[in-house]
């Protein structure tokens, strides 16, 4: 068997994260280095490595995340906005190969993004 992800240690409890929201699907925590006044992980509990390994079976899922993020920024008073990232593969400096998804706000944002 594959050697668990970090994240999936968080899922399972076995190392500490500030966690924001948790539900049957998924888990949201704190990044350990943020890149924003708030930058939290969205991740699925269900290890994913990337959306280009994803498949129609986790509709779901990746559905679901997006519909939390949207709460949990309500819950957080984010509303002058916040943006969603996904990094997948090495051209996009993914490090964690399980699946996710940073929520970055509290700051103004530019574009185009580096
Ligand atoms: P990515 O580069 O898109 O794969 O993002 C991985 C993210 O996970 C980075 O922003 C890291 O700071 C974050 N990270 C790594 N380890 C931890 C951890 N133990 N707790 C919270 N965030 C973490």
């Amino acid at each position: 068997m594959a050697a668990k992800t970090i994240f999936q240690r968080i899922v399972d409890r076995e190392i500490p994260a500030t966690i924001e929201h948790e539900d049957d699907l998924c888990i949201v925590f704190r990044d350990i280095e943020p890149q924003a006044p708030v930058h939290l992980l969205l991740v699925p509990k269900q290890p994913i490595p990337r959306v280009a390994a994803a498949t129609a079976k986790e509709t779901q899922v990746l559905g679901h995340l997006l519909v939390v993020a949207g709460e949990v920024a309500a819950k957080l008073g984010l509303g002058q906005g916040f943006r969603l990232v996904i990094n997948n593969g090495p051209h996009a400096c993914e490090s964690v190969p399980h699946l996710h998804v940073h929520l970055l706000a509290g700051r103004q944002m530019t574009w185009p993004p580096g």
